[in-house]
């Protein structure tokens, strides 16, 4: 804390996906804690989003024009993959996004920052940066045993080799014989030409950058933040977990977004129950299951008997019409269902969760991880079969809900009431579910520890502002 780098400006660009922005904004913040000055670039339709989320840090913000709808072909407003959800617009919605270079580079020319840490999602902000001699860094908020299988996955392409979707292969150059299927390849809408194009630029233009910036602490991962470095060789720094660069109430509450409950309501409900006894569940910010899927949800919860936080988009009816008879009422005291979105962080740090099933997107992962509860993977799409395999089979924290392919954010097959049942006891009872709750708060304490003065993540940002001061002057 209190380091002067304020001779350093830095850019951060988020692609425009809540999953994107949140640990965009935090990571800003972890550079605003060491005297960086930061400021996070994005559109104006985004930009109250962005400020709310950022509250009161002195994270700067600046905005730039959407391309208008008759360059897009999308109606007017649409600036957020939320918005373009709809398959016919969502690959308008990435073409769109590389209209964004001129107006990107108007705003370099303007400020004249010393790096820019740019999103995956903008294979061209490379080329940008290097126009004003500046490096750019690549953030796609993930950690690196998810970086390692994509880079061994797209270099030499095992997928090739087997005869279906299904048949279990081997990924090349990576320890510990990770096996995974094509059906759990996070390309699977790989009918898209303009999405494969996007991939193949993006996976060029992040070679070409000044290097990484992954969402992990060493002490995670430590065999696959090596591979990357030293047999992979990229250049990366492990500058997290950047969730916990929320300090405050209002910081973990994320006020920006509206949530489905008020955060203290959250909390005093939490209060009223045991350490370690409640579960949560949580699927994203995209997810939207069907009512069925909803259905088994409910009764697997309702016979595991712990209670429950239970987080259920709100983008189908508003009514809970698919609840089984009664529910509500059985319930009560015991489970609570939170419609829309609902402060992750700050329930997740609460003493009073004990478990945590997650579609396994990398933030919710991590966060799962500083909060030291063991985990139920549920993974549906892009590389959350990586993030699943991670949980339960190196960092030893979870256990699976036998989900086998890329269903998309719509959920496949309903996962039945008995299978949840199952997965959410072995994680909450037992000798098997202590030794998970064991290891995940030794990682917890390691988390924290990483970012303390002198950790590993502490010294990686040193280095990385050491190489940015060099090239600076
Ligand atoms: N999140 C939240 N409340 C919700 C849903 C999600 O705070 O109701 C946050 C969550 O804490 C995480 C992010 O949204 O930081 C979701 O990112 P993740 O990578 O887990 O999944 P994605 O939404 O990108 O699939």
């Amino acid at each position: 804390m209190g380091s002067d780098n304020s001779d350093l400006h830095v850019i951060f660009f988020p692609y425009f996906a809540k999953g994107h922005i949140i640990p965009c904004v935090d990571l800003a913040r972890v550079f605003v804690a060491r005297g960086v000055r930061s400021t996070i670039v994005t559109t104006t339709l985004n930009a109250p989003l962005i400020s709310g989320i950022i509250g009161k840090s002195q994270i700067a913000l600046t905005t730039i024009k959407f391309p208008p709808p008759e360059e897009t072909g999308l109606p007017e407003g649409c600036e957020n993959s939320e918005a373009a959800l709809a398959p016919d617009k969502l690959m308008k919605f990435m073409k769109a996004t590389m209209l964004l270079q001129h107006p990107f580079e108007e705003m370099l020319q303007e400020l004249h920052p010393d790096c820019v840490v740019a999103d995956m999602f903008f294979p061209w902000a490379t080329d940008s940066a290097a126009k004003f001699g500046i490096p750019r860094i690549v953030f796609h908020g993930l950690g690196f045993f998810p970086l390692c299988v994509s880079a061994c996955i797209r270099t030499y392409k095992p997928q090739d080799k087997v005869s279906s979707y299904t048949e279990p292969f081997l990924v090349p150059n990576l320890p510990g014989d990770i096996t995974v299927t094509k059906m759990q390849l996070p390309q699977v809408p790989r009918h898209d030409e303009v999405f494969s194009k996007l991939l193949d630029e993006c996976n060029e233009s992040e070679l070409k950058s000044y290097g990484v910036i992954a969402n992990s602490f060493y002490e995670l991962e430590p065999v696959y933040a090596d591979h990357y470095t030293k047999e992979l060789g990229r250049r990366a720094w492990a500058l997290g977990p950047v969730s916990l660069s929320k300090k405050e109430t209002e910081e973990k509450a994320m006020r920006g977004i509206e949530a489905g409950i008020d955060e203290h309501e959250c909390l005093k409900w939490l209060e009223t129950k045991k350490p370690d006894s409640v579960i949560y569940l949580c699927f994203g910010s995209m997810t939207t299951f069907p009512d069925a899927q909803l259905r088994e949800i409910a009764m697997g919860l309702e016979a595991s008997n712990h209670p429950f936080i239970w987080v259920v988009s709100n983008k189908g009816s508003n009514k809970l019409e698919w609840l089984p008879e009664g529910y509500e009422e059985r319930m009560e005291g015991k489970g609570l269902i939170i419609r829309g979105w609902a402060p992750q962080v700050l329930i997740l740090d609460h003493e009073a969760v004990g478990g945590f099933v997650t579609h396994c997107g990398w933030n919710s992962t991590l966060e799962g991880v500083c909060a030291g509860v063991p985990m139920v993977t549920w993974p549906m799409y892009a590389e959350q079969f990586y993030n699943a395999k991670f949980v339960r089979d190196i960092a030893r924290v979870g256990v699976g809900v036998g989900v086998q392919t890329w269903v998309g954010m719509m959920g496949g097959e309903p996962v039945k009431k008995e299978v949840i049942e199952k997965a959410v006891k072995r994680i909450m009872e037992g000798e098997e579910a202590e030794e998970m709750r064991r290891r995940a708060k030794e990682l917890a304490k390691k988390a924290r520890e990483a970012l303390e003065e002198g950790g590993s993540s502490y010294s990686q940002f040193n280095s990385l502002i050491q190489d940015l001061r060099s090239r600076a002057h």
